[in-house]
């Protein structure tokens, strides 16, 4: 069903379900999704050359979204002008349009090294769950883990919805 290739996987497979209950395998999740092996939920956003850009695959928490370069490479430091350039460039762009689109209004921005595979994440920082969990980076994990075990259908569609969107936005452009 899922059209990625087995026979390209060696060893160290990772297996991932995404907001619409689709199972994927990997070994690299961001190539996988550069490749067009590993379908976003709605679909990418967004690509280029230098990058992707996505929804979160697994959790539905509506405006988290996921910024990749195409090559991979472990981190910001790694990357050429031009890349550095276009990441920026789409990390601005998305945080602008999220805003007006009135997605949300604040946004944590974060890029882990401990990935061997450079993304960036723009998350979302609504109102709900920052009375559960706080504010910032600290607040990440609880909001992930809550949502993805906890996230109605409603909120997976709008999280659908808002993919939609954000793809229009960059269709006209
Ligand atoms: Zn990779």
């Amino acid at each position: 069903m899922n059209n990625f290739n087995e026979d390209k996987l060696t060893g160290n497979t990772k297996e991932a379900i995404d907001i619409l209950g689709r199972k994927w395998k990997y070994e690299c999740m961001s190539c996988a999704i550069a490749k067009g092996e590993l379908e976003l939920p709605g679909g990418l956003i967004y690509e280029d050359e230098y990058i992707t850009v996505g929804a979160d695959t697994e959790i539905p928490l509506n405006g988290f979204i996921i910024i990749a370069t195409k090559r991979h490479v472990n981190s910001i430091a790694d990357l050429t002008i031009t890349e550095r350039h276009e990441l920026i460039d789409y990390i601005a762009k998305m945080v602008k349009l999220l805003k007006e689109l009135n997605i949300v209004h604040e946004v944590t921005i974060v890029q882990e090294e401990r990935s061997k595979h450079l993304h960036v994440w723009i998350f979302p920082c609504h109102e709900k769950y920052k009375k559960m969990f706080g504010k910032g980076v600290g607040a990440i994990k609880d909001t992930c883990e809550y949502v993805k075990s906890n996230a109605s259908d409603e909120e997976v569609q709008q999280c659908l919805n808002t993919v939609q969107k954000l793809k229009e936005y960059f269709k006209e452009v």
